[in-house]
């Protein structure tokens, strides 16, 4: 079920029609509280009250036309301000290949360093998602020459890949933002941990190399982008145990996903960002997070029938 999700998630015949659809579009909602960025900011200020922090991105990735990045840039800058005048907690997460990756890299560096120069300036941190892995080394590299000129910027690493460890390694020097994920795509299993006990040993055994280096000293956002609420306790316990506070890690969850453990973990004094996508590009992340848990499957469909 899984890996047919993934397919139907990058078949471009699909990608056209099945949005279109009426039932589709009510599916989706329960991920997406609208399809503008207004209606996600006014989702963001909702949490605010709550004390849970927010993070905003538009969906769409790999472009093909290069002008859009463009305006998905000037899009992200224009939110940015409303964070500010809004009073919000919130940041940004990009996609590489949504500001033209696959297309120019240096204008797409012209842009992230655009955002985060923004985001400095308002005193928050830009995030930058990570695709499949035909775009890990390049994001990583990306990540490095950005950092050098601008401390606010993080970066997503999945811990589904074997080379992940390495790469923490090679990022903790830097002072990174490291917001830690399982992984979201369909990859090569020469190349990933399939068993999802050992996906979940790895997310653990990652999270503690990164405490470690805070209690070491370093300088280390980690988030913690998962909705394993047991991963997550484990890694609280390992935190405590080293003498760290609940807020030495961040918690990142995703809209409309258990939000009862977001409200819960922010209650017990964690800290809790919750990231708000929309857009109308929203299918390749919607079958993703079908494919994540097939019960969403079922639910769609009573959607769709309800
Ligand atoms: C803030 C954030 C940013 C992310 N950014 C990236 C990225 O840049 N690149 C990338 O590859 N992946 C990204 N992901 C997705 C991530 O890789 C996983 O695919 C996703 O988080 C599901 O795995 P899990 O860690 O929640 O654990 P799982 O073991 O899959 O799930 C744990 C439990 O959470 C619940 N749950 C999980 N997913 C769902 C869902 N979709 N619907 C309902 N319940 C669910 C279920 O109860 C499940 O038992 C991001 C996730 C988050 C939360």
């Amino acid at each position: 079920m899984r890996r047919m999700l993934l397919w139907m998630a990058g078949n471009r015949w699909l990608r056209d029609r099945l949005p279109k659809l009426w039932f589709a579009r009510r599916a989706v909602r329960r991920f997406m509280p609208g399809e503008d960025a207004e209606s996600a900011l006014r989702a963001g200020a909702q949490f605010q009250i709550e004390g849970i922090g927010s993070l905003y991105t538009r969906l769409g990735e790999n472009l093909v036309r290069i002008e859009d990045a463009d305006e998905v840039a000037a899009h992200y800058l224009g939110v940015m301000d409303e964070i500010r005048e809004r009073r919000l907690d919130g940041e940004i997460s990009v996609k590489l290949t949504q500001l033209g990756f696959d297309l120019d890299v240096e204008r797409t560096f012209a842009h992230a360093s655009a955002l985060a120069t923004k985001a400095a300036e308002n005193g928050r941190s830009l995030w930058v998602d990570m695709e499949g892995s035909a775009y890990t080394e390049a994001t990583i590299a990306f990540y490095e020459r950005l950092k050098a000129s601008h401390p606010n910027v993080g970066l997503c690493l999945q811990a589904y890949l074997r080379r992940t460890a390495a790469d923490v390694r090679r990022l903790l020097p830097l002072q990174p933002g490291i917001r830690l994920v399982k992984g979201a795509y369909a990859e090569p299993t020469e190349i990933t941990y399939q068993a999802r006990a050992e996906v979940n040993a790895n997310f653990l055994a990652l999270s503690v190399a990164m405490l470690e280096a805070v209690r070491a000293g370093g300088q280390v956002r980690i988030a913690l982008g998962t909705h394993d609420v047991g991963l997550i306790g484990q890694v609280a316990e390992h935190a405590a145990a080293m003498g760290l506070r609940k807020t030495a890690f961040e918690i990142q969850m995703l809209y409309g996903v258990r939000s009862d453990q977001q409200s819960r973990l922010n209650r017990e004094g964690f800290i809790v960002r919750d990231l708000i996508a929309y857009g109308e590009a929203w299918y390749p992340w919607y079958m993703r997070r079908l494919a994540e848990r097939p019960a969403n499957v079922l639910f769609a469909l009573r959607q769709m029938i309800g």
